[in-house]
């Protein structure tokens, strides 16, 4: 098992009086395995490794001031406190840092958790250092109150915090690795809600920095936490496709170097497996199986120059045939943290897809070590963080996301910006007038005219971009200039832009001007419910009289009753009665005659259906799911009205939809409304298919059962002597639940492919 050798090393470390290896993955034991603490030598050994002119005098003060202060404390593995903050500096020697962040990192806790003060370390160890620790203080105090509701202030101080000197980001980052590692020894409480914070935050801004091997690492020991079972089937299949692929691996390497020399192209070769977590989010986000994942190995070409870079893509792609789309040039248009290399994919030795990053030794070490990898030593020409600006795109980026966040006042709007979009890639684009508008990726033209202003999004019919006519769901490139064109004749804006735009802004502000609309198509509905009833019980309908009984329905407005109705919240044998005091008897009369006649399936044997959670309709109008897949909250949904029968609610996706197209007011906009307090099963449908196999359905069933999806029916069939065909009715709490099924089920060996059934 993988747990089992990945201990290995941390227990050998132990043995041999020197600490644990920081790059050893972390202990995954039950019980405390006590490591023993790094000399104060082995510090300065690691550190004069790569600065030959690292100041030993202040790294030993620095050492033995820690240890003093944190004195007789202890972790909560048993382990004496001090371990903890040089283990931390140990992580951030593995990024060459320089003197100063690696004293930071021993200091880090003293003024929080000791009597040190920031006057006293001052002193000491001068202002520069003094300052980090205190930014490293401040940062601990916010985690401590992080629980309170507090979230968005708390981040935006951490930005500003990090923007003011980066080195604070770094030691941050190593003392979060650190309490990640060693986690274990928390209560499991605590470590799930650390692992995702560190997910949500951490991570990603690491990655975000451009410091890939932090943010594997950090990402990979939250995945082990926050869903152990997910984390140990994926290492499980990996070790297994590993070992199955051990040969073509080496082999693809032998290859490419071979190729490469005979080209007179020095090159190192290097094949290395993804990341577990990488490949579940894969997995989870595209729905894609184990075996369509083309790119569980990825092979590093790291050659001595920019022009070797390009030759070597030529031999590549001379040699072997190229999967198309699959180029990409991050060099000459580097990524935003950075990130400079050239990635192709192509059909390789043993016609095995083959994916390749090729660049050269810098960029390697930019590409893993992203901010981390700008020495800081002191030759340089200006304070580390001026030089850093100068010299890394991601902390130019990190500074003027700082900037232009700080000035939304409102902290949810904050918090909203930072979680969605800080961490992804931001184009910036300008108003004709030269504003400057921060967007997320592939947000479009109706994002930006909502982030100018909510009025020139609800009335905007038509843009230019860089002076061209283009459709409002263009999406946005750095640097465009956007024109919007507004009409005073749209009052609201379609409600289909909802789900094109990608800002939660522009969304929120869609959903408030389409309510009137919505409002509108549940009073035609409503009106139609009535007209229907009237007819059937051959009553005249008026409006005009509809008009005189509106105070006795207790409305305004007979848009306000035919909307009430429509909804479901109003019976139109109400309204009737209303307008006809003498209505009840005949309309039963009348309804039972023409109902058994013309409708077998009356609405008293109709299920009521009040208990689908369907926001805007009650139990007044029959609902139910689509009868060959159902739907599952985070599908999105629409309502088909079958006069006399109710609702029906597909999934959007669902093919059946097709034999509505021609009747459009039949087609209601409906939401979920369901309650997390109350979690409750959905109907979904799933085809799996099985590799013949003793005991394979009961795999299947058992992964399912595990995951605690309910099985309602299974129906099976054999097509060849391969292969099972399964269609499994199952019951499931959401969409994530059920992806979550798909995911697992197609880590399986047995399983061929999983798909979902919408009827
Ligand atoms: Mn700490």
């Amino acid at each position: 098992m993988a747990i089992g050798r990945r201990n290995q090393p941390q227990m050998q470390a132990a043995t041999e009086a020197v600490a644990a290896v920081p790059s050893a993955p972390p202990a995954a034991a039950k019980k405390p395995v006590r490591t023993k603490m790094m000399r104060q030598y082995d510090l300065v050994d690691r550190v004069r490794a790569y600065n030959p002119n690292t100041d030993e005098d202040l790294l030993n003060r620095a050492y033995v001031y820690a240890m003093m202060a944190h004195g007789e404390q202890k972790r909560a593995s048993g382990d004496p406190y001090f371990s903890h903050p040089l283990e931390v500096a140990a992580i951030l020697t593995n990024l060459k840092l320089d003197d100063a962040t690696i004293v930071a990192a021993l200091l880090h806790d003293t003024i929080e958790d000791t009597e040190s003060t920031r006057a006293e370390i001052d002193q000491m160890f001068g202002s520069e250092i003094g300052a980090l620790v205190e930014g490293l203080t401040k940062l601990k105090r916010l985690e401590l109150v992080s629980r309170e509701a507090k979230q968005a202030e708390n981040l935006r101080k951490l930005l500003l915090a990090i923007s003011d000197d980066v080195r604070v980001l770094l030691v941050k980052l190593a003392d979060r690795l650190h309490n990640m590692r060693t986690m274990e020894f928390m209560p499991p409480a605590s470590r799930r809600r650390i692992a995702e914070e560190t997910l949500d935050i951490y991570a990603p801004l690491a990655g975000r920095m451009g410091m890939q091997e932090m943010r594997e690492e950090l990402e990979d020991l939250s995945f082990r936490i926050i869903d152990p079972d997910a984390h140990a089937v994926v290492v499980q299949r990996l070790d297994a496709l590993e070992a199955r692929d051990k040969n073509l691996i080496g082999e693809i390497e032998a290859q490419l170097s071979a190729k490469l020399a005979k080209n007179g192209v020095n090159a190192h070769v290097k094949g290395r497996r993804k990341q577990p977590f990488s490949i579940w989010m894969k997995m989870e986000r595209k729905s894609v199986g184990f075996e369509q994942l083309s790119d569980i190995f990825g092979f590093r070409i790291i050659v001595n120059s920019i022009a070797e870079v390009y030759r070597t893509v030529g031999i590549v792609h001379t040699t072997w045939p190229v999967v198309p789309g699959r180029f990409k040039d991050y060099i000459s248009t580097p990524k935003q943290n950075d990130y400079r290399s050239i990635h192709t994919t192509v059909i390789g030795p043993g016609k095995q897809r083959v994916e390749l990053q090729i660049r050269t030794e810098e960029m390697d070490r930019v590409n893993e070590y992203g901010i981390a990898a700008h020495a800081f030593y002191k030759d340089g020409v200006g304070s580390p963080t001026e030089r850093l600006e100068k010299e890394s795109n991601a902390f130019a980026w990190l500074r003027h996301t700082v900037e232009v966040l700080s000035e939304s006042a409102n902290p949810e709007e904050f918090l909203e910006h930072t979680k969605m979009e800080l961490f992804h890639d931001q184009v910036f684009c300008f108003t004709p007038k030269g504003k400057l508008i921060a967007l997320p990726r592939h947000a479009n033209v109706i994002d930006f005219a909502y982030a100018v202003h909510t009025d020139v999004g609800n009335s905007a019919v038509g843009c230019k971009i860089n002076g061209k006519f283009a459709p409002l769901s263009s999406e946005l490139q750095n640097g465009d200039e956007v024109e919007v064109l507004t009409s005073q004749a749209q009052s609201a804006p379609p409600s289909a832009w909802e789900s094109l735009a990608v800002t939660g802004k522009a969304r929120a502000a869609i959903r408030r001007a389409t309510r009137t609309a919505v409002r509108d198509q549940y009073a035609g509905l409503g009106r139609r419910i009535v007209e229907r009833l009237f007819m059937r019980a051959k009553i005249a309908y008026a409006d005009d009289k509809l008009k005189g009984a509106l105070p006795r329905l207790a409305r305004v407005s007979i848009d306000d009753v035919m909307a009430a109705v429509g909804r479901g919240e109003m019976k139109a044998s109400d309204v009737a009665r209303a307008m006809y005091p003498d209505y009840k008897e005949e309309a039963r009369l009348s309804s039972k005659k023409s109902g058994a006649a013309a409708n077998p399936k009356s609405a008293a044997d109709t299920k009521t259906s009040g208990a689908i959670p369907i926001r805007g309709i009650n139990s007044d109008l029959p609902v139910k799911f689509a009868p060959n897949g159902g739907a599952v909250p985070g599908d999105r949904i629409v309502g088909i009205v079958t006069p006399g029968e109710g609702i029906t609610i597909y999934p959007i996706q669902s093919p059946a939809l097709k034999d509505f197209e021609e009747e459009p007011e039949r087609w209601l906009d409906v939401r979920w409304d369901t309650d997390e307090a109350t979690p409750r099963r959905f109907p979904a449908r799933l085809h799996v298919q099985n590799v013949n196999e003793p005991g394979s359905l009961a795999q299947v069933a058992s992964v399912i059962a595990e995951h605690d999806g309910n099985i309602d029916n299974i129906n099976m069939s054999r097509r060849s002597p391969d292969f099972t065909d399964l269609i499994i009715d199952l019951e499931v709490y959401d969409l994530k639940h059920l992806n979550g099924i798909i995911a697992q089920l197609r880590a399986k060996a047995v399983v061929a492919s999983v798909d979902r059934i919408n009827g």
